[in-house]
């Protein structure tokens, strides 16, 4: 990536359009998209994923992590559950986050060996735990009650490597909704609750299988010495429990994702660098190799490999406001439109030919298709003036932007290309078709029409016992 360095006078506000280099390269593979028909005026938005970059990220990652003797990187599946994605990332010897049977599926379907996928998720059921450790995936209980029914499920010869989540409680960052390690954060054991330690100890006590600690402090809006912070705290006690009970029985420690994304410009900033060098400050033996370590990065790693790009369909004056209308809003933007100061996103003009818009700047509004007037990815931004036919680019969407769809107005969910470039040649290939009318029919109960119209006509009987199938 195009490193340019700019002075920054308001930090988590973007400042305007990217680079020229930016724009030029975004062109380029825009340029492919309108010549494919990928983009188009019956398509009007799409999402597109950088291959080589998110290799790139990939490698970066494993370079800061050179010296730990042994570690086993997972991607978050939840910033992109897309098969070809999480495929791309098994192939280069990643393992896979999941929380969920749905991410669980996605991450066997992408072809990731059982022992390469880690279950974590606060509301377990009972059959999910079964199928985790049927299947030897790695599983991070999120609670005592947990390892309890762990206890009851766990068949002979289990080869699942098990853990404790736990929250340290060492505090929020700057978004509420990201921040794990509050003290009332419904994730993991709150270690600094009273009695709390005690209990922990006397769980691994009872349990020679649990050799795990688990702990992810936050995500976007957390400083680096926060996360240090709490996996200091982890580490500290994973050697109290081995202390205690006299012998090396933790032997891992999974310290989560959440390495912050600066969405103002084109660096890469925090680097997994950074965040290494945070670490061995705060834990200076977290290296030795005492402990295997786990990582779950999800946006770090994706963010900045991947954009959406939307048409603008018209533009208008409103009490002297120049609005563009385009395809681009809430059903994939989610929390940009509905938390703007949390997750501003830098916008690209391009023209209709996918070329940067040269023109001089004019304060903007860049509104997406919902109705309701909250759908607007960027207010009041300085732009080359939009035009009918034109098209925005929202930089930085690489990850969570294509896997936390809305389906707010019955909006398809956008499809996604993966592309790579040599100068101007540009090739790509799919990764998630757009939805389809029919799809969102079906999903809409389209199958139970004439349910409630049938439920209606018929008289309620004494027998009439569960649903009433049409
Ligand atoms: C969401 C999540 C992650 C990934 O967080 P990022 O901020 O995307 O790196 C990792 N671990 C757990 C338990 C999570 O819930």
């Amino acid at each position: 990536m195009t490193v340019t360095l700019r002075a920054n006078s308001s930090p988590g506000r973007p400042d305007g359009p990217p680079t020229s280099t930016t724009g030029d390269r975004t062109g380029v593979v825009l340029r492919h998209a309108l010549a494919q028909g990928l983009l188009s005026a019956e398509q009007p938005v799409a999402g597109f994923l950088d291959v080589d970059h998110i290799r790139q990220q990939v490698a970066s990652l494993r370079a800061a992590f050179a010296g730990a003797p042994d570690v086993l990187h997972t991607f978050a599946a939840k910033a992109a559950s897309l098969v070809p994605v999480l495929r791309l990332l098994a192939e280069d010897g990643m393992g896979c986050e999941v929380a969920s049977p749905g991410e669980l599926r996605l991450a066997l379907d992408a072809g990731f060996p059982p022992d390469r996928i880690v279950l974590d998720s606060p509301a377990k059921t009972r059959s999910e735990i079964a199928e985790a450790l049927r299947l030897g995936v790695a599983v991070n209980a999120d609670n005592l009650d947990e390892l309890e029914r762990i206890d009851a499920l766990r068949p002979p010869g289990c080869s699942s490597v098990i853990g404790l989540r736990v929250n340290p409680q060492v505090g929020g960052g700057a978004i509420g909704a990201m921040s794990t390690a509050t003290a009332t954060s419904k994730f993991g054991v709150a270690l600094r609750d009273e009695g709390a330690r005690e209990r922990v100890v006397e769980a691994f006590a009872r349990r020679p299988w649990l050799t795990g600690l688990h702990a992810h402090v936050g995500s976007q809006g957390c400083p680096l010495e926060l996360i240090a912070e709490g996996i200091a705290a982890t580490h500290r006690l994973a050697e109290e429990i081995n202390a205690v009970l006299g012998r090396r029985q933790v032997t891992g420690l999974d310290i989560g994702g959440g390495l912050p994304v600066n969405f103002t410009d084109d660096t890469v900033r925090p680097t997994y660098q950074d965040y290494t060098a945070a670490l061995r400050t705060a834990v200076p033996g977290l290296f030795d190799g005492r402990y295997a370590l786990v990582t779950e990065f999800g946006r770090s790693l994706l963010a900045k490999s991947g954009f959406i790009a939307a048409r603008v369909e018209y533009v208008k004056e409103a009490g002297g406001r120049r609005i563009a209308v385009t395809h681009a809003g809430a059903q994939t933007a989610t929390r940009t439109a509905l938390m703007p100061d949390a997750w501003p996103l830098r916008v690209g003009a391009f023209d209709a030919e996918g070329h940067p818009k040269q023109t001089p700047p004019r304060v903007q509004d860049v509104a997406g298709p919902c109705c309701f007037a909250g759908d607007v990815v960027a207010t009041g931004r300085e732009l080359p003036l939009l035009e009918e036919g034109d098209h925005v680019v929202l930089y930085d969407t690489g990850a969570y932007y294509f896997s936390t769809p809305w389906a707010y107005n019955s909006l398809p969910r956008v499809g996604v290309h993966g592309y790579r470039t040599d100068g101007a040649q540009v090739r790509s290939a799919p990764v998630r078709d757009p939805q389809t009318l029919d799809e969102i029919a079906a999903e809409s109960g389209a199958r139970h029409a004439a349910g409630l119209v049938t439920l209606a006509a018929r008289p309620a009987t004494a027998e009439t016992t569960g649903e009433e199938r049409a």
